[in-house]
C-alpha cells in the first residue's frame, strides 16, 4: 500500500478566505495594491510582494487578532486529517502565508496540532509588522516564494513516501509538477489541465475524503 506524505496549502485550501489579503484590505496602508500589480505582472516573486506589503500594515496586534478570528475553515478538513492519520499517512500544512494567523486559526477551531511551516510574521511596533521567510529557498524553486513548498515534496519523496499536494492557487504552481498526485482547487484545476500534471478537481475536503481510499491504492502512473 502506498504511504503518502500530504501537503497541504492553508489559505483558500483549509481557510476559505486569504488571511493576508484578508488583513491588507482592512489595514493596508496605500501603496500596497501597486505591490500586488508588481507581482501579478511577474515582475517581483510573492517573497518581495509579501514583504513590502506586510510593512505596509498598519494595525494593533488586536486588530490583527480580530480580523484572523472572522476567518472560516472547511468544515471536512478536520475529519480529512482524521481519516489521513487512521491511515498511518502524515500531513503537513505548507504555506506561503502567515504563521501567526495559521496558529490562531487552527487553535479557534479547535484543530489538531498539526506541523505547518509558513513565513514568520514579525511586530516590530505597536502598529508595524515585518515578515521573515525561514524557508524561503529562492535556488531549488522558480516561484520565489517566500516558502519554498518544492523543498518540502523533494524531502518527502527522498524519504520513500508519495506526495499529494492539496491547492488552490498560485503558490501550488511550482510545486504541483514535484508531486506524485495533487487535488486542485479553484485556479490550480486549470494549472493542472494546462501541465498535464495527474490531478483531480476537488470543492473541498468532503471530496478529498472520498478519494482517500483510491489514494491507498494508487499505482505510480505519468511520472
Ligand atoms: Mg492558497
Ligand atoms: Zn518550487
Amino acid at each position: 500500500m502506498a504511504v503518502w506524505s500530504v501537503l497541504c496549502d492553508f489559505d483558500g485550501t483549509v481557510s476559505t478566505s486569504d488571511a493576508t489579503d484578508t488583513l491588507l484590505e482592512a489595514f493596508g496602508k496605500p501603496g500596497w495594491q501597486e505591490i500586488e500589480a508588481e507581482w501579478l505582472a511577474g515582475r517581483i516573486g510573492s517573497r518581495v510582494c509579501m514583504q513590502q506589503q506586510i510593512a505596509c500594515l498598519d494595525a494593533s496586534k488586536e486588530e490583527l487578532d480580530e480580523a484572523i478570528d472572522a476567518i472560516d475553515v472547511d468544515g471536512a478538513f478536520a475529519a480529512f486529517v482524521d481519516a489521513i492519520i487512521a491511515h498511518g499517512w502524515e500531513l503537513s500544512i505548507v504555506s506561503d502565508g502567515l504563521d501567526y494567523a495559521i496558529r490562531r486559526i487552527l487553535q479557534r477551531h479547535r484543530l489538531p496540532a498539526l506541523p505547518f511551516y509558513a513565513n514568520h510574521l514579525v511586530q516590530t511596533g505597536a502598529r508595524t509588522w515585518k515578515l521573515d521567510s525561514p524557508y524561503a529557498a529562492d535556488t531549488t524553486c522558480y516561484s520565489a516564494s517566500g516558502l519554498c513548498k518544492c523543498a518540502f515534496a523533494h524531502r518527502a519523496r527522498a524519504a520513500g513516501n508519495k506526495v499529494l499536494m492539496i491547492g488552490d492557487g498560485r503558490s501550488d504552481f511550482c510545486v504541483a509538477g514535484n508531486v506524485d498526485f495533487v487535488f486542485a482547487k479553484n485556479n490550480l484545476i486549470t494549472y493542472c489541465v494546462d501541465k498535464c500534471l495527474p490531478h483531480i478537481p476537488v470543492f473541498g475536503f468532503d471530496d478529498a475524503i472520498r478519494m482517500i481510499p483510491e489514494l491507498a491504492e494508487f499505482e505510480p502512473t505519468l511520472i
